[in-house]
């Protein structure tokens, strides 16, 4: 079956979303967007912000790249600023800030190591600094480090993959709840793999399954305070972390194996964390929005 090709942007502005993808690695991990090839799409034309976030601000971790730029973006058309914290990919950084920007929002560029345990006062100072208050928290910053076993996954990469993607997002959340008031939120990204798993991709599936149960027991805790805390598991979408950890080869199919034939793109997730971050949102705690093709339910 051909996939269908789908198509984002006004009458007069139309492009495809691609449905291959040259064959392409990068040797370093995060990855850099500016480096991929085609582009991510990050921002669809038509989305139009009706200010659901107005006077809101929002912690983005992964900020700078990926889903975290369109989340960044989405946000911005919606009204709220956003902190961006990332490790180093200074030139993502500097772009997602710009497109904050021109839609009129502010942004706040933070390259912190999420690893590190002080990450989370230092985030915390400098968004009360620049903008008063806290409202939205994303966790989204993630790596993935795939191996053909559980034999070649070293400790280092163990803690490292643990470190990054559940614990930081632990760490951050305990350090900015009390911050938070009634009608706030919080975003953990998990993954399709929590669900799915990939042989490949062992460790980081634990991580995505704990990303869940983390989900569920925060939002039992803190449904009496208002505050409402949610998961999105997205599928495979074409972002940095792709070339950064997958063969050149791989890419080239990336999600032609889901039952809509072909990857994401991340602006196709943001609407859902919008959903998530507003009052449209106000009945929905503890759970996952899957925005994964269909993939789950082909696993
Ligand atoms: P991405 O590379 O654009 O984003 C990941 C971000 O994590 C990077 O921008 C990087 O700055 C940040 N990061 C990594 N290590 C860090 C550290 N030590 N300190 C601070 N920041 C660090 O790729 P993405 O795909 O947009 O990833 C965003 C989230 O989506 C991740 O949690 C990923 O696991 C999840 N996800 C992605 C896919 C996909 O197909 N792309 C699928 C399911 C889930
Ligand atoms: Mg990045």
């Amino acid at each position: 079956m051909q996939p269908i090709i789908p198509y984002y942007g006004s009458v007069t502005k139309c492009e495809e979303v691609p449905i291959t993808f040259p064959p392409q690695h990068q040797n370093r991990q995060p990855g850099l967007e500016y480096m991929m090839n085609p582009l991510p799409i990050y921002d669809n034309p038509n989305y139009i912000g009706t200010g659901k976030l107005k006077h809101k601000t929002a912690i983005i971790t992964g900020g700078d790249s990926g889903i975290g730029r369109a989340i960044a973006v989405a946000f911005a058309k919606e009204g709220a600023n956003s902190v961006l914290v990332y490790l180093n990919e200074e030139q993502d950084a500097r772009a997602t800030k710009e497109a904050v920007e021109k839609l009129g929002r502010k942004s706040l560029l933070l390259p912190i190591d999420l690893r590190e345990k002080k990450a989370a006062e230092q985030i915390i100072a400098q968004t009360l600094k620049a903008f008063g208050s806290i409202n939205i928290l994303v966790n989204n910053a993630g790596v993935q480090f795939p191996q053909p076993s559980i034999e070649k996954i070293t400790d280092q990469q163990l803690e490292t993959t643990f470190d990054v993607n559940i614990q930081s997002f632990f760490r951050l959340t305990r350090a900015v709840v009390p911050y938070l008031r009634s009608g706030d939120s919080i975003i953990n990204t998990t993954s399709v793999q929590a669900y799915a798993g990939s042989g490949q991709l062992i460790d980081y599936a634990s991580t995505k399954g704990a990303i869940v149960s983390f989900t569920r027991a925060l939002a039992h805790n803190l449904a009496g305070k208002g505050i409402r805390v949610n998961a999105i598991a997205p599928g495979p979408i074409w972002t940095p972390l792709q070339p950064a950890s997958w063969s050149a080869e791989t890419v080239k199919t990336l999600g032609a194996n889901t039952p809509m034939k072909r990857s994401g793109q991340p602006y196709e997730l943001a609407p859902a964390y919008v959903l998530l971050a507003s009052e449209d949102g106000s009945y929905i705690t503890g759970q996952t929005i899957h925005v994964n093709g269909g993939q789950t339910m082909t696993s």
